[in-house]
């Protein structure tokens, strides 16, 4: 099943730099980005024995969405556990939750249920032991699985370098649970992977880091900004970034992480004079789904159309 890979890498010009970007945006209408990498695996499998996939996160997730049409094509059942549905979703279905809906998703709010602990161990405790043949995907698909489609991800950029014979290459892309970013370094060891940490801080991306591989030398390089950016809150320059970068390269890129993503970057080039004779690729994860509803918000906050 070679379908789901191969994304083409395209040059851009961007405030006067270049930049390669890996459209993993384009992999495939409904299967795209860095979920389809991360569940590749899968995809990919025979999930002997197995008819339903158990997993949790937020109701707005690319994870929700991505998971919808996995367990469609494998032709599974998707229970995904909620802490909460947002009013504005339950009133008018958008984006992530709609795709997920339109899908057959089980989304299961806990709003009501009563645990001590997060949402994660009452899963753990209480759901699976009354589920039979199913499958448990943590939060953001961040699980050892993830490195296969990764490895794919990292191949083919290494076939890439290869035939252009580039040897001089950053790679960045926006982390939120470092899956991605962690599982391309310790797969592409011959270029630094460079990232930002878009849901917790530095110290918890270096946590997830981790406790998927111990050895620290295989980590990506967290870049840091001065100013701290709160994950799902909404940042002027986020959306400007994001028009900027829509009316340059004609591009349209995720609110969420890549507005801060880029904006780390360029920070990064400015303040580091020895990238200059480097080339960089950015790496696209998709996510335009989300951001149906961010621009909503964007739109009722600031005014601001897209
Ligand atoms: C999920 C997601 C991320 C974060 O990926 P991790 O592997 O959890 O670090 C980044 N960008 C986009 C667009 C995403 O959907």
């Amino acid at each position: 099943m070679l379908k789901y890979t191969n994304s083409l890498i395209q040059k851009i010009s961007f405030n006067k730099t270049h930049f390669y970007i890996k459209r993993d945006d384009l992999l495939d209408v409904d299967f795209s980005g860095n979920k389809a990498r991360k569940l590749y695996y899968f995809l990919y499998n025979d999930l002997k024995n197995t008819n339903k996939i158990i997993s949790y996160g937020s109701a707005q997730s690319n994870t929700l969405s991505s998971l919808a049409i996995l367990a469609k094509y494998k032709n599974m059942k998707l229970d995904f556990y909620v802490n909460h549905i947002p009013t504005f979703l339950t009133n008018k279905p958008q984006g992530n939750y709609k795709k997920a809906l339109e899908n057959n998703a089980n989304i299961i709010s806990t709003k009501h249920i009563n645990y001590n602990e997060n949402l994660n161990t009452y899963i753990q405790k209480i759901i699976l032991k009354h589920e039979n043949n199913y499958i448990f995907i943590p939060e953001g698909a961040s699980c050892k699985q993830a490195e296969f489609g990764i490895k794919i991800l990292a191949n083919e950029i290494k076939k890439w370098t290869k035939t252009n014979k580039i040897n001089k290459l950053k790679i960045f892309l926006p982390s939120g649970t470092g899956t991605s970013s962690l599982f391309l370094q310790k797969n592409l060891k011959e270029f630094e992977i460079l990232t930002c940490a878009c849901v917790g801080d530095d110290e918890y991306l270096k946590k997830q880091f981790k406790m998927l591989e111990t050895n620290e030398l295989l980590h990506p390089k967290i870049i840091r900004l001065n100013k701290k950016y709160h994950f799902g809150k909404l940042y002027k320059e986020f959306f400007e970034i994001h028009n900027e970068l829509l009316k340059q390269t004609k591009i349209e890129f995720d609110l969420l992480y890549d507005s801060l993503g880029w904006i780390t970057l360029e920070k990064y080039i400015q303040n580091n004079k020895s990238l200059e004779s480097y080339d960089i690729l950015y790496i696209h994860q998709g996510g335009l789904l989300g951001n149906e509803s961010m621009k909503a918000r964007y739109l009722h906050k600031y005014q601001i159309s897209f």
